[in-house]
């Protein structure tokens, strides 16, 4: 059996998973599953769950980790076999990850888990989410910064890649972030102490750098295990 590399990051909102997602998504063809864009998505086509989910959302709270491991587990029913796989935001609690290694053994047992650790000061962070903008369609989402001219859109307002409009995320105010933050930090360590503790060495990259550099941080660290 050929297993299929699974990266998992753990790290605090903001921090960039999904801009440097997207970078390894294009360059090196990895697959990615965004939890926050499949609720986002939900919430837009008004489905029964993104009608469930709708409040905890738009407050920065965490959605049920049954509902968020169906979601997943249907996700990769439905994806090809083969190539790497960028989770982001997934999974986030402890019980979240004993769900997933449960879906992994029983369903898909090919896939091997890397874990990830994503660094960022809290100033940071807050200052990332505070200059944020999405792109409206949710096929897409993809990330801008109004702040860094890196991440900036070429065309004022419209995404680079299909271009709709950009604009905020409900939860990039400032109490939702405030309290994704403490939601982050609630679940860190104890995610951290289970994957240690089932013998998973965790390394560390610093999201306050250059994206170029964690590009090569992170392909480099993916190929050696490849
Ligand atoms: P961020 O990591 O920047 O907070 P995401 O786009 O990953 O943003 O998630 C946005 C929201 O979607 C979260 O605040 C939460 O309500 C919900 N969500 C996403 N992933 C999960 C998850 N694994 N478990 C529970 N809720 C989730």
């Amino acid at each position: 059996m050929t297993t299929q590399q699974v990266l998992v990051f753990i790290g605090p909102p903001g921090a960039g998973k999904g801009s440097i997602s997207r970078i390894c998504q294009d360059r090196l063809q990895w697959k990615k599953i965004s939890t926050g864009d499949l609720c986002r998505k939900h919430i837009y086509e008004q489905t029964e769950i993104g009608k469930e989910i709708d409040f905890a959302i738009k407050s920065g709270k965490l959605v049920d980790d049954t509902l968020i491991t169906e979601m997943v587990a249907k996700w990769l029913e439905n994806q090809e076999k083969g190539g790497s796989i960028i989770f982001d935001g997934y999974p986030r609690t402890v019980v979240q990850a004993t769900l997933f290694e449960k879906l992994i053994k029983s369903k898909f047992p090919s896939l091997k888990v890397t874990v990830i650790r994503l660094t960022l000061s809290d100033e940071e962070v807050i200052a990332r989410l505070s200059t944020r903008y999405v792109c409206q369609n949710k096929e897409c989402q993809q990330v801008y910064s109004i702040r860094s001219s890196a991440f900036a859109p070429r065309k004022e307002n419209e995404c680079d890649s299909c271009g709709h409009q950009i604009g905020r995320r409900s939860d990039d105010m400032p109490e939702a972030i405030e309290e994704r933050l403490k939601g982050y930090y609630n679940h860190e360590q104890a995610l951290i102490d289970l994957y240690t503790q089932k013998g998973y060495i965790i390394p560390e990259v610093d999201m306050n750098q250059p994206i170029e550099k964690i590009f090569t941080i992170l392909r480099d660290m993916m190929e050696g295990k490849a």
